[in-house]
């Protein structure tokens, strides 16, 4: 029989016999091997531009910035506002043309707050708000060269791996240096305390902060010699770090009390919040904790988070667009439930989280020892509704209890 043109691919010519399927257009057809060679070649070319793409980060103005975040960040509002200003100008300084000689510095944070008030979390969303790549590093896994531990370059490999390996992408993205108080200086002493994990470390940290070229091993681990290196200039990436600074408030305190203020008269001893010394941390106090003055220095914005109140505590628990209670409320739904909490019982929770000086991040463990049960024998059940009252969380909490002291 002869073949037609009809029964042929257009693009290589081989008969509708030797290929798998032909498609019909209205004047050619292809066959399954021609589409997906097409396939391959668009694909090639998406993930060349891809890595030859200069990041387009978005810069939005800093009350748009302080906005986005309050959907998700509860209170904090100093902290918010000076991380929206700080993250707007660094990324301003980014689109600068110098002109006489202004270049605009780096504009690194340091979040000093009680663990769970939020720190992790508002870096964690303003990198998704700027679409940047965003890693965190926890300090204290950082070690100098040469010792047992992580190098400091590291938190370069996972702001690449966050990056899809885009070197562009990465050199400006956001690293949060998490438990940045965990290298302080032991004592005052700088000659008797150079420490693996502490004075090494921020040393190390420095020209990192600053902005270097730095030579990083792409899949981490230790650098050997014949590991082909991925050079990443830190020039314009952002790091915001975090700590909780265990007993920074009774520097301040003492420093509040002693110290005569000039021109900052909020520090005036007789208008001093004594519940919340952290709000009036400075500079000075992080050295007095044992960072060395060539760090501070390299993180010139400094901020606090307050302590989570019972009030606050309640608002993480139920408003923010991804509140816990919404997400169990979201896992029920799919399930065709329909879940509902007293008002009491949130108030369990919160006391509960308190109690346990767990922070906000207390809530969650707390609400899956009460909802595990539930979120178990739920979905093999006919019943639609879960009304969650004080007294059933009671209930499975206290049978949790022992396990829960021993977390905390
Ligand atoms: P930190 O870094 O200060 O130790 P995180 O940011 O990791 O604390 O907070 C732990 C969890 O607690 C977050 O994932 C979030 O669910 C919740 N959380 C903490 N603070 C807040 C806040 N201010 N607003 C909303 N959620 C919060």
């Amino acid at each position: 029989m002869k073949t037609t043109k009809k029964d042929t691919c257009s693009f290589c010519g081989r008969p509708k016999e030797e290929v798998g399927i032909l498609i019909s257009g209205i004047d050619a057809q292809v066959c399954n091997d021609c589409v997906e060679q097409a396939y391959r070649i668009i694909n090639d070319d998406v993930s060349l531009k891809k890595t030859q793409k200069k990041s387009a980060f978005i810069l939005e103005k800093p009350h748009t910035i302080k906005k986005y975040l309050d959907d998700y960040v509860i209170g904090q509002d100093t902290a918010k506002k000076i991380l929206s200003v700080a993250v707007y100008n660094h990324y301003k300084r980014l689109s600068q043309v110098i002109e006489d000689d202004v270049e605009i510095e780096k504009s690194n944070i340091i979040l000093v707050g009680e663990t769970g008030t939020g720190k992790t979390l508002l870096a964690k969303t303003i990198a998704r708000m700027l679409k940047v790549p965003f890693a965190i590093v926890d300090a204290t896994v950082l070690t100098e060269a040469g010792y047992v531990g992580e190098d400091i370059e590291s938190l370069l490999v996972r702001l690449l791996q966050a990056a899809d390996y885009n070197v562009a992408e990465a050199e400006q993205g956001i690293v949060f240096i998490d438990e940045i108080d965990k290298i302080a200086r032991k004592g005052d002493n700088p000659s008797i305390t150079r420490d693996v994990s502490g004075e090494g470390v921020q040393q190390g940290l420095l020209k990192l902060l600053e902005g270097a070229v730095v030579n990083v091993p792409p899949q981490g681990g230790r650098k050997h010699p014949d590991q082909k290196m991925i050079q990443v200039d830190t020039k314009n990436i952002l790091f915001i770090c975090g700590g909780a600074f265990d007993g920074i408030d009774k520097a301040i305190a003492r420093r509040l009390n002693t110290k005569a203020v000039g021109f900052g008269t909020r520090e005036k001893t007789g208008n001093v919040d004594k519940n919340n010394f952290l709000q009036y941390v400075a500079p000075q106090d992080l050295r007095s904790f044992g960072l060395i003055p060539e760090i501070i220095g390299r993180i010139p914005i400094v901020t606090n988070l307050d302590p989570l109140d019972k009030e606050t505590l309640r608002k993480i628990l139920t408003e923010p667009k991804n509140a816990l209670t919404k997400q169990y409320a979201a896992l029920f739904k799919m399930d065709g439930i329909e879940l509902s909490f007293d008002e009491d019982t949130y108030d369990f929770i919160i006391d509960k989280a308190i109690e346990y000086k767990l922070g906000a991040r207390g809530l969650r463990s707390i609400c899956e020892t009460i909802m595990v049960d539930a979120m178990f024998e739920f979905p093999s059940k006919k019943i639609k509704k879960l009304h969650v009252t004080r007294k059933l969380a009671e209930e499975k909490f206290n049978k949790a209890q022992l396990i829960m002291r021993s977390v905390s």
